[in-house]
Protein backbone atom coordinates (compact mmCIF):
# COMPACT_ATOMS: atom_id res chain seq x y z
CA UNK A 1 0.00 0.00 0.00
CA UNK A 2 1.19 3.43 -0.92
CA UNK A 3 0.87 6.31 1.51
CA UNK A 4 -1.00 9.35 0.99
CA UNK A 5 0.85 12.07 -1.17
CA UNK A 6 2.92 14.26 1.52
CA UNK A 7 2.47 11.85 4.26
CA UNK A 8 5.68 11.35 6.07
CA UNK A 9 6.99 7.37 5.68
CA UNK A 10 9.41 7.38 8.44
CA UNK A 11 7.95 7.29 12.13
CA UNK A 12 9.56 10.39 14.27
CA UNK A 13 11.45 12.01 11.48
CA UNK A 14 11.78 15.61 11.05
CA UNK A 15 11.62 15.69 7.47
CA UNK A 16 8.17 16.08 5.72
CA UNK A 17 8.39 13.88 2.60
CA UNK A 18 8.11 16.14 -0.87
CA UNK A 19 6.48 13.27 -3.13
CA UNK A 20 6.42 13.26 -6.73
CA UNK A 21 2.92 13.61 -6.04
CA UNK A 22 3.79 16.97 -4.60
CA UNK A 23 5.29 18.48 -8.02
CA UNK A 24 2.32 19.67 -10.37
CA UNK A 25 2.73 18.69 -14.24
CA UNK A 26 3.86 22.31 -14.98
CA UNK A 27 6.92 21.93 -12.63
CA UNK A 28 10.35 21.77 -14.37
CA UNK A 29 12.63 18.72 -14.10
CA UNK A 30 15.01 21.94 -13.31
CA UNK A 31 12.89 23.38 -10.97
CA UNK A 32 12.28 20.49 -9.06
CA UNK A 33 16.05 19.66 -8.77
CA UNK A 34 16.57 22.64 -6.98
CA UNK A 35 13.47 22.65 -4.28
CA UNK A 36 14.49 21.69 -0.89
CA UNK A 37 11.62 20.09 1.89
CA UNK A 38 10.44 22.82 4.10
CA UNK A 39 12.30 21.80 7.31
CA UNK A 40 15.36 20.79 7.32
CA UNK A 41 17.19 19.25 10.90
CA UNK A 42 18.97 21.68 12.89
CA UNK A 43 21.62 18.99 13.16
CA UNK A 44 21.30 17.60 9.25
CA UNK A 45 23.56 15.87 8.21
CA UNK A 46 25.18 14.20 11.46
CA UNK A 47 22.59 11.70 11.45
CA UNK A 48 23.08 10.97 7.77
CA UNK A 49 26.99 10.18 8.57
CA UNK A 50 25.93 8.49 11.67
CA UNK A 51 23.58 6.12 9.99
CA UNK A 52 26.48 4.83 7.07
CA UNK A 53 28.91 4.98 9.39
CA UNK A 54 27.33 2.38 11.96
CA UNK A 55 26.42 -0.04 9.31
CA UNK A 56 29.99 -0.08 8.04
CA UNK A 57 32.80 1.56 10.34
CA UNK A 58 35.71 0.58 8.59
CA UNK A 59 35.09 0.90 4.88
CA UNK A 60 38.14 1.03 2.11
CA UNK A 61 38.78 0.52 -1.61
CA UNK A 62 37.54 -2.00 -3.58
CA UNK A 63 40.58 -1.94 -5.60
CA UNK A 64 43.00 -4.31 -5.01
CA UNK A 65 46.51 -3.05 -4.02
CA UNK A 66 49.65 -3.93 -1.28
CA UNK A 67 51.77 -0.67 -1.46
CA UNK A 68 51.13 3.36 -2.52
CA UNK A 69 52.88 2.91 -5.84
CA UNK A 70 50.81 -0.10 -6.63
CA UNK A 71 47.67 1.79 -5.01
CA UNK A 72 48.65 4.99 -7.75
CA UNK A 73 48.56 2.75 -10.72
CA UNK A 74 45.49 0.99 -9.83
CA UNK A 75 43.48 4.48 -9.51
CA UNK A 76 44.88 5.61 -12.52
CA UNK A 77 43.76 2.92 -13.99
CA UNK A 78 40.22 3.01 -12.46
CA UNK A 79 38.49 5.87 -15.17
CA UNK A 80 36.44 4.45 -17.07
CA UNK A 81 36.20 1.40 -15.57
CA UNK A 82 34.66 -0.70 -12.62
CA UNK A 83 37.17 -1.68 -10.12
CA UNK A 84 36.30 -5.29 -10.89
CA UNK A 85 37.65 -4.90 -14.48
CA UNK A 86 40.73 -3.10 -12.71
CA UNK A 87 40.96 -5.80 -10.85
CA UNK A 88 41.44 -8.88 -13.01
CA UNK A 89 44.27 -6.59 -14.91
CA UNK A 90 46.17 -5.29 -11.90
CA UNK A 91 46.07 -9.09 -10.92
CA UNK A 92 48.13 -10.08 -13.47
CA UNK A 93 50.29 -6.81 -13.94
CA UNK A 94 51.38 -6.51 -9.83
CA UNK A 95 53.04 -9.71 -10.48
CA UNK A 96 55.38 -8.64 -12.63
CA UNK A 97 55.88 -4.97 -11.70
CA UNK A 98 55.00 -3.74 -8.43
CA UNK A 99 57.49 -1.00 -8.43
CA UNK A 100 58.59 1.94 -10.32
CA UNK A 101 61.53 0.57 -11.84
CA UNK A 102 59.91 -3.25 -12.52
CA UNK A 103 57.24 -1.14 -14.13
CA UNK A 104 59.65 0.30 -16.21
CA UNK A 105 61.91 -2.46 -17.26
CA UNK A 106 58.29 -4.34 -18.32
CA UNK A 107 58.02 -1.49 -20.82
CA UNK A 108 55.15 0.04 -22.66
CA UNK A 109 54.19 -2.73 -24.74
CA UNK A 110 53.87 -5.21 -22.10
CA UNK A 111 51.87 -3.00 -19.98
CA UNK A 112 49.47 -2.42 -22.56
CA UNK A 113 48.66 -6.06 -23.31
CA UNK A 114 48.11 -7.01 -19.40
CA UNK A 115 45.74 -4.02 -19.05
CA UNK A 116 43.89 -4.11 -22.36
CA UNK A 117 40.56 -5.34 -21.06
CA UNK A 118 40.23 -1.61 -19.13
CA UNK A 119 39.05 1.38 -20.91
CA UNK A 120 41.62 3.71 -22.68
CA UNK A 121 44.46 0.61 -21.87
CA UNK A 122 46.24 2.38 -24.55
CA UNK A 123 46.31 6.16 -23.06
CA UNK A 124 46.96 4.72 -19.42
CA UNK A 125 49.95 2.23 -20.30
CA UNK A 126 51.49 5.10 -21.72
CA UNK A 127 50.87 6.80 -18.42
CA UNK A 128 51.75 4.77 -16.13
CA UNK A 129 54.94 4.07 -17.37
CA UNK A 130 55.71 7.70 -17.60
CA UNK A 131 54.48 8.43 -13.91
CA UNK A 132 56.74 5.25 -12.86
CA UNK A 133 60.21 7.27 -14.33
CA UNK A 134 58.87 10.41 -13.08
CA UNK A 135 58.58 8.51 -9.77
CA UNK A 136 62.01 7.19 -10.10
CA UNK A 137 63.89 10.49 -11.62
CA UNK A 138 61.98 13.26 -9.11
CA UNK A 139 60.71 10.79 -6.01
CA UNK A 140 63.18 8.80 -5.31
CA UNK A 141 60.45 5.85 -6.35
CA UNK A 142 58.26 6.90 -3.37
CA UNK A 143 55.27 8.67 -3.42
CA UNK A 144 54.66 11.92 -2.50
CA UNK A 145 52.40 12.84 0.25
CA UNK A 146 51.29 15.79 -1.59
CA UNK A 147 48.38 17.38 -3.56
CA UNK A 148 50.89 18.82 -5.73
CA UNK A 149 53.66 16.47 -6.42
CA UNK A 150 50.37 13.91 -6.84
CA UNK A 151 48.94 15.76 -8.71
CA UNK A 152 52.52 16.41 -11.49
CA UNK A 153 52.61 12.86 -12.06
CA UNK A 154 50.80 11.85 -15.79
CA UNK A 155 47.56 10.10 -15.61
CA UNK A 156 46.99 11.64 -12.09
CA UNK A 157 44.10 14.26 -11.58
CA UNK A 158 42.57 15.64 -8.38
CA UNK A 159 40.34 12.54 -8.20
CA UNK A 160 42.85 10.34 -8.05
CA UNK A 161 45.39 12.71 -5.82
CA UNK A 162 42.69 12.55 -2.88
CA UNK A 163 41.89 8.53 -3.29
CA UNK A 164 46.04 8.21 -2.73
CA UNK A 165 46.26 10.84 0.31
CA UNK A 166 43.14 9.29 1.71
CA UNK A 167 43.78 5.69 1.07
CA UNK A 168 47.90 5.35 1.80
CA UNK A 169 48.30 8.31 3.79
CA UNK A 170 45.02 8.57 5.71
CA UNK A 171 44.03 12.28 5.41
CA UNK A 172 40.97 13.26 5.33
CA UNK A 173 40.03 13.88 1.02
CA UNK A 174 37.13 13.77 -0.12
CA UNK A 175 37.65 12.35 -4.06
CA UNK A 176 34.69 12.82 -6.09
CA UNK A 177 33.50 10.06 -8.69
CA UNK A 178 30.40 9.90 -10.55
CA UNK A 179 28.89 8.17 -7.52
CA UNK A 180 29.59 10.59 -5.33
CA UNK A 181 28.71 13.64 -7.18
CA UNK A 182 25.74 11.72 -8.29
CA UNK A 183 24.75 11.15 -4.46
CA UNK A 184 25.75 14.37 -3.21
CA UNK A 185 23.58 16.05 -5.86
CA UNK A 186 20.56 13.73 -5.47
CA UNK A 187 20.15 14.01 -1.35
CA UNK A 188 21.41 17.43 -1.36
CA UNK A 189 24.17 16.65 0.73
CA UNK A 190 27.09 18.95 -1.44
CA UNK A 191 24.95 19.88 -4.78
CA UNK A 192 27.65 21.33 -7.60
CA UNK A 193 27.65 21.31 -11.22
CA UNK A 194 31.23 19.57 -11.12
CA UNK A 195 33.37 17.57 -9.26
CA UNK A 196 35.12 20.40 -7.56
CA UNK A 197 31.83 22.18 -5.90
CA UNK A 198 30.77 18.84 -4.49
CA UNK A 199 34.29 18.15 -3.03
CA UNK A 200 33.94 21.62 -1.73
CA UNK A 201 30.62 21.64 -1.13
CA UNK A 202 31.27 18.40 0.76
CA UNK A 203 34.45 19.79 2.81
CA UNK A 204 32.36 22.05 4.49
CA UNK A 205 29.20 20.02 5.37
CA UNK A 206 30.54 16.81 6.61
CA UNK A 207 31.44 16.57 10.12
CA UNK A 208 34.61 16.39 11.25
CA UNK A 209 34.67 12.97 13.16
CA UNK A 210 33.50 11.66 9.47
CA UNK A 211 35.77 12.98 6.82
CA UNK A 212 38.18 10.24 6.70
CA UNK A 213 35.89 7.90 5.70
CA UNK A 214 32.69 10.03 3.71
CA UNK A 215 34.57 9.13 1.04
CA UNK A 216 34.13 5.58 0.89
CA UNK A 217 30.76 5.69 2.55
CA UNK A 218 28.99 8.02 -0.39
CA UNK A 219 30.52 6.23 -3.23
CA UNK A 220 29.43 2.56 -1.73
CA UNK A 221 26.30 3.63 -1.23
CA UNK A 222 26.14 5.49 -4.65
CA UNK A 223 27.50 2.01 -6.05
CA UNK A 224 25.12 -0.49 -4.16
CA UNK A 225 21.76 1.58 -3.03
CA UNK A 226 21.67 5.14 -4.60
CA UNK A 227 22.13 4.05 -8.36
CA UNK A 228 22.00 6.15 -10.99
CA UNK A 229 19.12 4.79 -12.89
CA UNK A 230 17.00 3.40 -10.47
CA UNK A 231 17.84 4.14 -6.80
CA UNK A 232 16.87 1.28 -4.38
CA UNK A 233 14.91 4.24 -2.26
CA UNK A 234 13.16 0.65 -0.41
CA UNK A 235 16.07 -0.39 1.01
CA UNK A 236 18.23 2.78 1.92
CA UNK A 237 19.73 3.19 5.15
CA UNK A 238 19.78 7.17 5.05
CA UNK A 239 15.97 7.57 3.48
CA UNK A 240 14.79 9.83 6.28
CA UNK A 241 17.69 12.34 6.01
CA UNK A 242 18.16 11.76 2.15
CA UNK A 243 16.44 15.66 0.69
CA UNK A 244 15.83 14.49 -2.78
CA UNK A 245 12.41 15.39 -3.38
CA UNK A 246 11.44 12.64 -5.80
CA UNK A 247 12.76 9.77 -4.12
CA UNK A 248 10.44 7.23 -3.80
CA UNK A 249 8.12 7.00 -1.68
CA UNK A 250 8.29 3.98 1.13
CA UNK A 251 5.76 0.81 1.05
CA UNK A 252 3.94 0.71 3.93
CA UNK A 253 6.08 -3.01 4.99
CA UNK A 254 9.49 -0.35 4.35
CA UNK A 255 8.10 1.99 7.33
S1 LIG B 1 16.38 7.75 -0.51
FE1 LIG B 1 16.73 7.10 -2.62
S2 LIG B 1 17.54 8.92 -3.65
FE2 LIG B 1 17.77 9.26 -1.44
S3 LIG B 1 19.84 8.52 -0.92
FE3 LIG B 1 18.44 6.82 -0.59
S4 LIG B 1 18.47 5.68 -2.52
FE4 LIG B 1 19.31 7.73 -2.95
Amino acid sequence: MRLPPGSCACAGAALPLASAAMTTKKTTKKARAKRRPARMPKDWPQPFFEVLSAADPHPTTELNYTSPYTLVVAVALSAQATDKGVNLATEKLFKLANTPEKMVALGEDKVRELIKTIGLFRNKAKNVIALSQKLINEFDSEVPQSREALESLPGVGRKTANVVLNVAFGEPTIAVDTHIFRVSNRTRLAPGKNPLQVELGLEKIVPPEFKLHAHHWLILHGRYVCKARKPDCAKCAVYKYCLWPEKAPLEAEDI
